[in-house]
């Protein structure tokens, strides 16, 4: 890393944990918590921001801020997001290199935060104009919008975001922007029908109930009152903070007509209706109890009744060219109505982002890229599942890219600089990723192979499979095999199996896994959607269309996550990596408390530790000869006050004068590079002496 000058100079705690000896993780936490006590939220890991969660709006991100970040050199000022912001943009701007700024933490750790605190630097310092200014009103007025439809009150986080987003802000060759494209992943569709404890629905639920006029509420035939809908949970309708009614009117969506906004609003108005659709049991003389609709006024307008009520009570099984129509019971039909609702929902907010990508779109030549991720981080919970084990996935694939990125800039440097390349260990997840996505016996292959398998398919048989192909291979292959990573012990509970994942052991229950990953919705169902007098529901279930019967099977849900974590990969591997590790300091949402324990897990999560040892590994530090020289001249007789030939020389002649070991240090063409932090500090202890 550059040697940091001003973090040497008036800083609480070190600014930079590349310079902290010992480092322990019991001193990375107490440095931590010594800077937050102090309101330093931020420290660098070398160029990785570690930000933690203030929960407190602190008097940081004022216009005077930005303008003294601005144009300054990463090491200049004390460590803050806008350095951060400022180097990814002129680096985009001035050397031409597409940037990638990638956001983890966990829920509530500031993620979503932080990724407008950057959008909202870049639009301050990037070109103005009448022009521009439209585009980056385009580009900040997406946020209230997604944050409408894909964020919810949670118990860790009052504004959660339920969907992982990634957004390229695409740029001319001045730095002005163009506008952009947003991608999403994984959108948490089963809140839609249920919400734990304590937790709500999407936002939009209560925004346009508690937001619209009276004459909005009548044409959508829908009642103000949170508690007539089966979907929004009651206990938390009303959040401390949350302005459902005035953050309504900021959701303008991008570009769009006045019919086109109504026609969203029908479609989460009718996802509130089928909520309340009920059903009671027909016997039939075969003794067989068949789902009907229980109150014919509960219907959902803009659905064709009868056939979506024909579609709660009867499913065609097509096999082999021949149609058989079997009774659902009352249950197959409440779980027919959620996994509709969820659809539906889930293809709106799908839509949502197509119809914004369609107004930010850029028709010009873009020259530059910078593409901002805020991605769910490493989860762990009590009861693991699905959505775990794909977003645990997802991080497993970021930090191989971060590791695979950080070694490939350190290579870069070293080969820039003429130093030879030290190989630096680090521990290579490479075989976490390939046991969960290897094509032919990974998890995720497996599962798909169980889910298109003939016969009875469960939960509890998906396991089996697994165990048995896990367990082989361990048997047969040595310890560091990737199945290795995949433990099979007898103390694992019922259903269930664990991972070694790089940042920790998860142990993930198999219940729903095939279920949700199917994710199927019965073709009746998106047939009665496709016949409804509405072009936008008929537009989201094309599918249903008859004309276009399609036997094969739709990909399933790991599958499709799969070749989306692929392509945002791909997307990633292209660019410049600039990083913000997010913390939260608490459980309770509250300002100035740091509890230790819980800042601990997540710094292993984060694997931060390993990221400070990557970025110590070989030399950790370098400075540009000039300013090195600068500012240990005066330790030496021969380059004090003033030395007057390279300053290359002078470095040389300085660290001989002071005897420090050869191995120390290597001389680079533009800098020095310095193995061990506790050579600088041998300085800087000589400096403070003089
Ligand atoms: P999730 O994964 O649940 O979406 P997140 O990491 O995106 O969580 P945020 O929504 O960004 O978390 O932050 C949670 C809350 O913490 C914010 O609503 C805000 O109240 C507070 N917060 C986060 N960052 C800051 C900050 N820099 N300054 C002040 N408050 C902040
Ligand atoms: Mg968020």
């Amino acid at each position: 890393m550059e040697v940091k000058t001003s973090l040497l100079d008036n800083m609480i705690g070190v600014g930079d944990m590349v310079l902290l000896e010992p480092l322990t993780e019991d001193s990375f936490l107490e440095n931590l918590k010594n800077r937050f006590d102090h309101n330093e939220i931020y420290t660098y890991i070398g160029s990785v921001v570690i930000s933690l969660n203030p929960y407190r709006s602190l008097p940081i991100y004022t216009p005077e801020k930005v303008e003294e970040y601005r144009n300054r050199n990463f090491y200049e000022l004390s460590p803050h997001i806008f350095a951060l912001a400022d180097e990814a943009y002129r680096s985009l701007r001035d050397q031409d290199k597409d940037q990638c700024i990638l956001i983890t933490g966990e829920s509530g750790a500031g993620k979503t935060e932080a990724s407008k605190l950057v959008m909202s630097y870049v639009a301050a310092v990037c070109g103005k104009g009448q022009e521009v200014n439209k585009v980056k009103e385009q580009l900040l007025q997406s946020n209230p919008v997604l944050e409408a439809f894909g964020n919810a009150k949670t118990v860790r986080n009052d504004n959660s975001s339920r969907f992982g987003k990634y957004m390229d802000i695409e740029f001319d060759f001045k730095g002005d922007p163009l506008g952009g494209v947003i991608s999403n992943y994984l959108l948490e569709k089963s809140r839609v029908v249920k919400q734990p404890r304590g937790e709500r629905n999407f936002h939009i639920f209560y925004q346009l109930l508690s937001g619209s006029s009276d004459d909005t509420l009548k044409k959508l035939k829908l009642d103000r009152d949170v508690g007539k809908y089966n979907y929004l949970s009651l206990d938390s309708a009303v959040v401390s903070g949350l302005d459902d009614a005035a953050n309504f009117r900021t959701v303008r969506i991008v570009g769009f007509m006045e019919d086109e906004m109504q026609s969203v609003l029908e479609l989460v108005a009718a996802v509130l209706k089928l909520g309340n659709i009920e059903f009671k049991p027909e016997s039939r003389c075969n003794g067989i109890d068949e789902s009907r609709v229980k109150d014919k006024n509960g219907r959902v307008d803009l659905l064709v009744g009868s056939v979506l009520e024909r579609a709660f009570s009867y499913r065609t099984v097509e096999a082999k060219m021949e149609k058989v129509s079997t009774t659902l019971n009352v249950a197959q039909a409440y779980y027919a109505r959620d996994a509709l609702a969820k659809n539906l929902y889930s293809r709106l907010f799908s839509w949502l982002i197509t119809r914004i990508n369609g107004s930010i779109k850029v028709t010009k030549t873009r020259h530059k890229v910078m593409g901002v991720l805020d991605i769910y981080g490493f989860e762990i919970f009590e009861d693991n599942s699905f959505e775990q084990f794909i977003i645990n996935y997802c991080n497993e694939k970021l930090q191989q890219i971060f590791i695979e990125l950080t070694l490939r800039e350190e290579q870069e440097e070293y080969i820039r600089e003429g130093i030879e390349w030290t190989n630096i260990e680090y521990f290579n997840n490479a075989i976490i990723c390939d046991l969960i996505e290897n094509n032919k016996n990974g998890i995720l292959a497996m599962l798909d192979e169980e889910c298109l398998r003939p016969g009875t398919v469960t939960d509890e048989t998906f396991l089996d499979k697994l165990n048995t192909v896990c367990a082989e291979h361990q048997h047969f292959e040595s310890r560091l095999s990737k199945n290795s990573k995949f433990l099979t012990d007898h103390s694992l509970p019922h259903n269930c199996f664990r991972i070694q994942h790089y940042a920790g052991k998860v142990l993930y229950g198999v219940e729903s896994f095939v279920d949700k990953n199917n994710d199927l919705l019965y073709r009746d169902l998106s047939q009665a959607m496709y016949k409804a007098n509405h072009s936008l529901i008929k537009q989201l279930f094309p599918e249903g269309n008859p004309a276009k019967v399609n036997l094969k099977r739709p990909p399933t849900a790991g599958f499709q996550f799969k070749a989306s974590v692929g392509t945002l990969m791909g997307n990633l591997q292209t660019k410049n990596p600039n990083y913000i590790r997010c913390i939260k300091p608490n459980d309770k949402k509250a300002s100035h408390v740091f509890t230790e324990s819980l800042v601990r897990h997540q710094l292993r999560y984060l694997g931060l530790m390993e990221n400070v040892r990557v970025r110590r590994a070989g030399y950790a530090f370098r400075q540009p000869y000039e300013p090195c020289l600068e500012r240990y001249k005066m330790l030496c007789k021969k380059t004090w006050p003033h030395w007057r030939g390279p300053a290359r020389e002078g470095v040389e002649v300085l660290l001989t004068d002071l005897q420090v070991p050869a191995e120390e240090f290597s001389y680079g063409r533009s800098k020095i590079f310095i193995r061990n932090p506790r050579t600088l500090f041998f300085l800087e202890e000589k400096r403070k002496q003089c």
